[in-house]
């Protein structure tokens, strides 16, 4: 059985600086989602992907980030994925220059319009252990991410 919902989706929560100063106000958006049938499968993979959206849709909100990682910047010019220590200007030289990705770490479903989003939420991290830490829901942890590369390294060896 098909279903067609449309979600109406409070997002993306108000962004603070670390200040504590408005940046951005959140706004609302509606977003339609296509269910091939009813089964308890389906649902909550519905869920899950209502939620991953809500957390991208979050994660691009490109001015907070990129204060984020001039913060970073600050304190390790090679912007190291704070997962692996992947370093994109060291692994590919100028093209790899400032490039690393925010990940934040609040649960989902904790998030409502008024959290406050700050630094400490956000971690920065290379594009495979951003990939990684996605890949399940609820998403893993830095320190679990961490703690699989050291085990499944230290394997290899
Ligand atoms: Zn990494
Ligand atoms: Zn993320």
């Amino acid at each position: 059985m098909e279903i067609l919902e449309f979600i109406p989706v409070e997002s993306v929560l108000d962004i603070y600086d670390i200040n504590g100063n408005l940046v951005k106000q959140g706004d609302e958006v509606v977003t339609s989602i296509i269910l091939h049938n009813d089964s308890t499968e389906s649902l909550s993979t519905f869920e899950g992907k209502k939620k991953l959206f809500l957390h991208f849709r979050k994660e691009r909100d490109v001015v907070f980030m990129k204060k984020c990682k001039d913060l970073y910047a600050k304190k390790d010019p090679l912007l190291s994925c704070e997962a692996c220590g992947f370093s994109f200007q060291k692994a590919y030289g100028d093209i790899g220059k400032s490039f690393i990705e925010g990940h934040h770490t609040k649960p989902i479903s904790g998030l409502t319009r008024e959290t406050k989003i700050s630094i400490d939420d956000i971690k920065m991290v290379c594009s495979n252990c951003h990939s990684m830490i996605h890949s399940k829901y609820p998403c893993y942890t830095i320190e679990e991410i961490k703690k699989l590369i050291t085990e499944n390294l230290s394997n290899v060896r």
